[in-house]
């Protein structure tokens, strides 16, 4: 029981010195051997039948940290890559309890999972996706709309048959998991730590059904611009073929079930030069829904439309940003069904994701055919580019309250 008290010290804040680290990670390994949650509130006592299926954490030690700022990485030439950082956040569920049990730090690393688990045999799982910046007007970091990471993870649980956190302990876990690879933050204006959030069916299973144990974890890596092509715009291939989603199917959630099915269309793309595809809806094929991990915008005069989101559309938080910012421009912004032809009779055509930020689409060809849409300084995707990323690290003044400070 000394062991267990000492894993609820992690509510320590994150000023923690390596040695009060050690002890409260090495309290973690044994709590998780003997009731999961050390009392945390939520997932306690575990049973014998689900324990085997716990990821197994190494034990923080931070000898081997360098506090020099990421080492040695180059940050001029930042791309979106894994560069594996410090630590991650992790925090468990198990059948018949209220919720997650309070979650811990540990050092980043492998995780053990049963063969059985509902995740590697029927994908029970999603993930999430956020950024912290190096603010600009001062020390600390700046997230952008966290809460609504946590809303959209809740929303996928409820449809994946999952228990989610809550939005409490959703942010809360992305603020620990920044401050702990604080170092790895990249500096201003470099690029962003991207956050990865995943909720995963740890538990064993066998027949198909839920799987009777959670866990919520969080990693993070600096990241700077998603496609090769970097600021510059991009060109996007209709596909035809494949289809990302369907009606009455998962396309708006993140579950992990819905990315590799789209990895063939979006290699053979590649393979032809296309940065990514844009996918048609799968009923009628003449309605454009997104490309494999953002959203589209097309303009035409003083209109922006979106493809509105109705199950088979990923509901982007920088999609609801954008068309926010685009109505305070004075654009009409519409949410419907964009057909191929308003594709490509658009006078330009954006992308939007925390990943990709706002990409202009500088061509998309569609049966053979390449149209072009106008990039560059003064377009309005520049714009609202511009006006997204200054509020994002901190450079203007975040009117909306979209921003979370991180100190
Ligand atoms: C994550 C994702 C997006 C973008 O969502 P954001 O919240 O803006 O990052 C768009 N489409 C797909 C398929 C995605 O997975």
């Amino acid at each position: 029981m000394a062991v267990l008290s000492s894993a609820k010290r992690v509510l320590l804040p994150w000023a923690s010195n390596g040695h009060a680290l050690a002890t409260v990670s090495g309290g973690l390994r044994v709590a998780l051997g003997t009731d999961g949650g050390g009392g945390g509130g939520g997932c306690s006592l575990l049973q014998s039948r689900w324990r085997s299926s716990l990821p197994q954490l190494d034990p923080v030690d931070r000898s081997d940290d360098d506090n020099s700022g990421g080492g040695d990485m180059d940050w001029d030439n930042l791309g979106f890559g894994l560069t594996p950082t410090d630590y991650m956040y992790v925090m468990r569920c198990s059948k018949g309890e209220g919720g997650f049990s309070r979650g811990e730090l540990s050092r980043y690393g492998n995780i053990e999972l049963s063969p059985s688990s509902g995740i590697l045999n029927y994908g029970q799982g999603l993930f999430e996706g956020l950024k912290a910046y190096a603010r600009a007007d001062r020390a600390g970091y700046m997230l952008f709309r966290p809460e609504e990471n946590a809303r959209r993870m809740q929303t996928g649980a409820e449809r994946m048959c999952m228990p989610a956190p809550s939005v409490e302990q959703f942010v809360h876990a992305v603020k620990q998991t920044v401050l702990a690879n604080r170092r790895w933050v990249p500096p201003q204006g470099k690029g962003a730590l991207y956050i990865r959030p995943l909720l995963i069916g740890s538990g064993a299973i066998l027949g198909l059904a839920p799987a009777p144990e959670y866990t919520f974890m969080i990693y993070a890596s600096p990241v700077g611009t998603y496609f090769k092509e970097g600021m510059a715009a991009i060109n996007l291939l209709v596909e035809e073929e494949f289809h990302r989603a369907m009606p009455g199917g998962t396309g708006g959630v993140k579950t992990i079930a819905n990315y590799a099915p789209v990895l063939k269309a979006q290699m053979d793309a590649k393979s032809r030069g296309f940065a990514d595809v844009l996918y048609l809806d799968s009923v009628h094929k003449r309605y454009v829904e997104e490309a494999s991990s953002c959203n589209l915008f097309v303009l035409k005069g003083g209109t922006v439309a979106t493809p509105a989101t109705a199950g088979t559309i990923l509901p982007g938080i920088t999609r609801r940003s954008i068309i926010e910012l685009a109505r305070d421009r004075g654009y009409q912004v519409e949410e419907r069904l964009v057909s191929i032809d308003d594709l490509v009779s658009a006078d330009e055509v954006f992308c939007t994701g925390t990943a990709v930020g706002v990409t202009p689409v500088s061509t998309v060809t569609y049966q053979g055919t390449r149209y072009e849409f106008r990039t560059g300084e003064d377009t309005l995707s520049r714009k609202l580019y511009n006006t997204l990323t200054s509020i994002q690290m901190g450079v203007a003044e975040d009117k909306k309250g979209w921003t979370v400070a991180v100190d």
